[in-house]
């Protein structure tokens, strides 16, 4: 390895898609995928989470959603939340993909198209978050569309869905209460749809109540924890993503690092710290094409830097995150797609 490269151990990827599938059981569990699989590698990831037996692909866009349905045959379900158009739209409908429509725009180009599959569709709530989402006072009008378009043998209604912030419990708490409505009304109207959904990784894992049939997880299966949250260990779950550059250059004082803002760090990351074969150290200085960290005794050229990695590497992309203001799924997604992904478990 001559240049920084991401090491993806698909092995760890694995006993997390256990450990998660173990918290929530029995709901259902929803891998998702989006951002090239947070930056592992969407065929890969794709790949080896059809063979653990994951059932449920989240590709937030038709383009995704397409790729998956390739990699993982017709068997598995796949959900995407975002069609641009009605091309997109139809294309997901013949992919026979799980579309999730939060507005009446969408909704009423899915009732357009005729001939071929019925298309599957989540209606989707907003429960407070505002971006992207049927409004509480057009709700009813909307389910009462989806049973009319039902009867007509148009569509199917196969779940009812929101997303959360998972910021707060009090604020969690409000947008499952408008999520019960939601629901309550859609059953009045005569719409039992088997897939209820609500949750991401973390209320997935730490509030029973917000599972329903189906949970959407993509940090934790990648091993991300949250900022300012629980550990990995505490979580069960290991960082499936290592970040590692070479030493190009050993100064006086600092060590020189073949890894930069070009290949997608953060330039606001100086002061944080990375692993070295000596333990963390600080970094000084980046540059478009290079990392300075504090040297130690012993550095030379080659030897190899964990930028993040699990927790004992010396930073975790949260660790790095937490010193930023962000989330370790930005950091993680960011790092560039010309940085070679290098599997291990690959099968
Ligand atoms: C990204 C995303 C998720 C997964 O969130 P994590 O916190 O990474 O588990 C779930 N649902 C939707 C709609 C998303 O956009």
């Amino acid at each position: 390895m001559s240049g920084s490269a991401l090491e993806v151990d698909l092995d760890r990827l694995a006993d997390n898609l256990r450990r998660v599938h173990e918290a929530v059981s029995p709901a259902e569990v929803m891998l998702v995928v989006k951002n090239d699989a947070y930056g592992h590698g969407l065929d890969a990831v794709v790949a080896r989470a059809r063979r653990e037996g994951v059932g449920w692909f989240g590709a937030f866009d038709v383009i995704t959603g397409a790729r998956v349905r390739d990699l993982v045959g017709p068997e598995p379900r796949v959900f995407i939340w975002t069609a641009e158009n009605e091309a997109q739209a139809s294309l997901a409908v013949d992919l026979d993909i799980d579309i999730g429509v939060g507005d009446l725009r969408l909704f009423t180009a899915l009732t357009g198209i005729r001939g071929g599959r019925t298309a599957r569709v989540h209606l989707k709530i907003d429960t407070g978050l505002r971006r992207n989402g049927v409004r509480p006072e057009d709700w009813s009008d909307l389910v009462a569309r989806a049973v009319a378009a039902e009867d007509a043998g148009v569509l199917s209604v196969e779940g009812i869905w929101s997303h959360i912030a998972e910021a707060s419990d009090d604020e969690d708490d409000r947008a499952r209460a408008r999520f019960e409505r939601a629901l309550a009304i859609a059953a009045d109207a005569g719409l039992r749809p088997r897939w209820r959904h609500l949750s991401a990784s973390a209320a997935s894992f730490a509030r029973p109540e917000f599972r329903y049939d189906l949970v959407r997880v993509g940090a934790f299966a990648y091993g991300i924890r949250p900022a300012g949250g629980p550990e990995e260990a505490a979580l069960g779950v290991r960082p499936v993503a290592r970040w590692t550059a070479p030493v190009t250059e050993v100064g006086a004082d600092t060590v020189r690092i073949g890894v930069g803002s070009r290949d997608g760090l953060f330039s606001t990351l100086v002061g944080c710290t990375v692993g070295t074969p000596a333990g963390p150290r600080r970094v000084t200085a980046i540059t478009g094409s290079r990392v300075e960290v504090t040297r130690w005794d012993g550095a030379a050229v080659g030897d190899r830097v964990t930028v993040f990695g699990a927790a004992e590497d010396g930073a975790t992309a949260t660790s790095l995150a937490e010193s930023i203001g962000t989330i370790g799924e930005e950091i993680a997604v960011r790092v560039s797609p010309l940085v070679p992904r290098r599997y291990r478990g690959m099968r």
